[in-house]
């Protein structure tokens, strides 16, 4: 069995993650590093020294907004967000009950009307992460306000080739 390294390097299959000399340039443009309990170049060095556990059970992995700011700003060209994802999928099949569990319930909930239409469907998205979350009632008005000014869309019609939708999924899907 490979090092947590190793296992990270072939699932990001990319660059390589040894290539970080950690000048913390992706740290300093990230705009969620304040609220993470590990910086984007703190989590290259637990990747390096093998701290699993304490990685995939971070609030960080959830919070990171898939910017791209890192990797942007990366002389290496290190992507940390590809990097996150992969800690997500592994935090996901190790059973791990995230930090952040709403995130994770935002996630499935859009995944869920992109896997039925196609593309996002908002009503649904939003229904569907209230039931998940027990959160009936939080944001109302603010969802009032946003439909009156033509912000969220009752309908979504759905992509014409599902197939192509079914067969991403079915790809994507663990065995
Ligand atoms: S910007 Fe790149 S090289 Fe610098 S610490 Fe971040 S990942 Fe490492
Ligand atoms: S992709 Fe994530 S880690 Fe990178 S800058 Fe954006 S929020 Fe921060």
């Amino acid at each position: 069995m490979g090092s947590f390294l190793d296992d990270v390097n072939q699932r990001i299959d990319g660059v390589d993650i040894q290539n970080c000399y950690h000048c913390q340039k992706c740290t300093s443009g990230c705009p969620m590093a304040q609220v993470m309990d590990f910086k984007p170049n703190e989590i290259i060095r637990m990747v390096q020294a093998g701290r699993k556990d304490a990685l995939l059970r971070s609030s960080a992995i959830w919070l990171c907004a898939s910017c791209e700011t890192c990797v942007t700003r990366c002389p290496n060209a290190v992507d940390i967000p590809r990097l996150i994802d992969v800690l997500r999928e592994m935090s996901l099949e190790a059973g791990v009950v995230p930090q952040e569990r709403e995130v994770v319930q935002f996630h499935e909930s859009f995944l869920g009307t992109v896997k039925r239409g196609g593309r996002v469907n908002e009503p649904l998205m939003i229904v569907s992460f209230k039931i998940k979350t027990g959160t009936y009632f939080n944001d109302v008005i603010v969802g009032l306000k946003m439909f009156m000014k033509g912000k969220l869309s009752l309908f979504s019609p759905r992509t014409k080739n599902m197939q192509a939708i079914r067969r991403i999924f079915r790809s994507t899907a663990k065995s």
